[in-house]
């Protein structure tokens, strides 16, 4: 007897189950595009347990007929595409006919649905895929689907889902993305009965977007809206001042689609050009439209992924809304030639003066001199670890401290010194569980996203321990009491947005996001290349940079100090 067999369709949906569901947020997503294509204008989703346990999406779209309610939970039963050529010409969210199959099989799965010409609604029930009721019911318009222990029957699946707060947040960012593209569609998020998103039907886009985003944020950002042969993007971008340390706030959308893509993504970096610092990134909400024959689809199970016909004209075309955008708000700086080829011409002679391979070679240092300061070192110190005895002689481009040393001079870079002074001080109070906070008198209210309410829900004891004590406030707002005082240079809203970024991108290892977070606000609060400093400050800051284990780095690596000999320039001068 032959040994292969045909799979039964149970075991099929549960395998394709697998490329379409991930974890609750997915299911989510599916839902909330079923309802989009069923012309919804109500959407209302409640999840239980982060979705773990219940996942419930309720719609006043057009419903479904007691057939296609039936045929819905077929595998490839789509009432929307028909043939092959429909395939290259996709106008709705879905179109493979896979989604309810595949988690009705891995949930147990509940639809309700009425069409408005029916008096009668029609109910499906199943459990891992086998029906096990159906019926008349009594119902409002539109839909609503139910999925409760999702993964009940694929152990394996269930294990891999992550903490509650991690799903939970991804269930919020999946909600925030739709609202965002669809102003006059009113979407509510509830978790545990608690509304987490409330981004109701509104007439303007911005209106929309600081729904979702917070005021704050949609103030602030620039318009975009450029039309060029069958292209169209509209949106909002942020200024690069405003742009973020990490990419949380981008969102791209094709043909009503929301996607991540790298030709575009790219394409609006390039927009900004030289204008965004090094590690930023902006905020951006567009939408761009093009002839679904342009675009594939068609190439990603979850659909998040889409190919070009014309990656290159695309490009262009974002380049210049971007540039445009920016142009139109007068932020696109004059470029001086003359001073460009200046520079250029100035290199070749600096250059062999900086000799980086000499840069932690310093010699043994009994006294530290800043000019009227003396700082006596203890004699049982590393020689090669510490700071040459030297002599402050002011500053240089705004950049750098130039010190003379015995027999040469060290040039500092002020902005690696000082965010090395800072991480170092404040790993110190926070190793010591001691972190000095600096109240904030009125306290300061700030909203947040979503998915930010969850982070700071989740972690609010790390948050403390951080300095940060924030109360709730109501909807998506909260008191910040206050911030750790060594950061307090930086305005508490930065910083705890600063914190926020690194809590989010390092889901995983704690003690890894206690040093990205310290890290990252080290570098925001440290002085930048640019700042004018007096005298006093720069010698403050060599003083502390004394004092620390690590002086030669910045918590990145970067070195903090050059160190360039006299015999070099010496030999330059043609003087040895
Ligand atoms: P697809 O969306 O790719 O067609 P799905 O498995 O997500 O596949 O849905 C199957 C079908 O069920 C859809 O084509 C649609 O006809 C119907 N359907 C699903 N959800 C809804 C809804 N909320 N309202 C109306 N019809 C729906
Ligand atoms: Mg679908």
């Amino acid at each position: 007897m032959g040994k292969i067999k045909l799979l039964s369709d149970e075991l099929i949906n549960k395998i394709a189950a697998g490329e379409v569901v991930e974890r609750p947020s997915s299911v989510v997503k599916e839902f909330i595009e079923n309802s989009l294509d069923a012309k919804a204008t109500t959407i209302r989703i409640d999840v239980e347990q982060s979705g773990k346990k219940l996942i419930r999406v309720t719609d006043n779209g057009e419903g479904m007929s007691k057939e296609d309610a039936k045929n819905a939970i077929m595998r490839h039963a789509t009432s929307k595409i028909r043939d092959a050529q429909d395939l290259y010409s996709i106008n709705t969210l879905g179109f493979r006919g896979e989604a309810l199959a595949s988690i009705s099989a891995v949930s147990r799965f509940r639809l309700i649905t009425k069409q408005p010409t029916n008096v009668a609604g029609y109910l499906m029930q199943c459990d891992g895929g086998i029906v096990i009721s159906n019926g008349e019911i009594g119902a409002e318009i539109g839909t609503c689907i139910e999925v409760r222990d999702l993964f009940f029957n694929t152990p394996v699946r269930q294990k891999f889902m992550r903490t509650d707060a991690v799903e939970l947040r991804h269930i919020a960012e999946v909600v925030s993305r739709y609202a965002l593209l669809h102003p006059n569609i009113s979407f509510t998020l509830y978790h545990n009965g608690n509304r987490l998103v409330s981004a109701p039907s509104v007439e303007g886009a911005r209106d929309n977007v600081a729904s979702v985003l917070g005021v704050e944020i949609a103030q602030d950002l620039l318009e975009v809206s450029l039309e060029k042969e069958g292209m169209n993007v509209t949106g909002f971008i942020s200024t690069p001042y405003n742009a973020r340390n990490d990419r949380s706030h981008q969102m791209l959308y094709v043909n009503g689609r929301w996607v991540r893509d790298k030709t575009i993504t790219d394409a609006i970096y390039s927009g900004y050009h030289s204008m965004l610092f090094v590690g930023k990134h902006p905020m951006f909400v567009l939408h761009i439209e093009l002839d679904p024959e342009k675009v594939d689809v068609n190439i990603h199970p979850q659909k998040s992924e889409v190919k070009f016909e014309d990656g290159n004209t695309i490009s262009t075309f974002i380049v210049d809304a971007i540039k445009e955008t920016l142009k139109k708000n007068s932020l696109v700086p004059e470029v001086d030639i003359q001073a460009e080829q200046q520079v250029t011409f100035g290199v070749p002679l600096v250059k062999p003066i900086v000799k980086t391979e000499s840069k932690y070679t310093y010699e043994p240092a009994v006294q530290h001199v800043l000019q009227d300061e003396v700082v006596v070192y203890s004699g049982d110190v590393e020689p090669q670890s510490e700071i040459p005895t030297l002599t402050l002689l002011g500053q240089i481009h705004k950049t750098f401290f130039l010190a003379e040393v015995a027999r040469g001079y060290v040039v500092v870079d002020q902005h690696a010194a000082h965010e090395r002074v800072m991480y170092e001080q404040f790993m110190q109070q926070f190793m010591g569980k001691k972190v000095e906070i600096q109240q904030l008198l009125q306290g300061e209210v700030l909203e947040f996203t979503a998915a930010q309410c969850v982070v700071i829900k989740d972690k609010k004891e790390l948050l403390s321990s951080l300095g940060f004590i924030l109360e709730e406030f109501g909807g998506n707002s909260f008191v910040l009491k206050s911030i750790p005082e060594i950061f307090g240079r930086l305005q508490p809203v930065d910083l705890i947005h600063t914190v926020l970024d690194a809590v989010q991108v390092g889901e995983t290892g704690v003690d890894g996001i206690k040093e990205q977070i310290i890290t990252r606000m080290a570098c925001r609060a440290a002085v930048m290349a640019g700042d004018d400093l007096t005298i006093s400050f720069m010698k403050k800051v060599l003083c502390q940079l004394q004092d620390l284990d690590h002086p030669f780095t910045c918590p990145h690596g970067r070195p903090t100090m050059i160190r360039t000999n006299v015999l070099e320039l010496e030999k330059k001068f043609r003087r040895c």
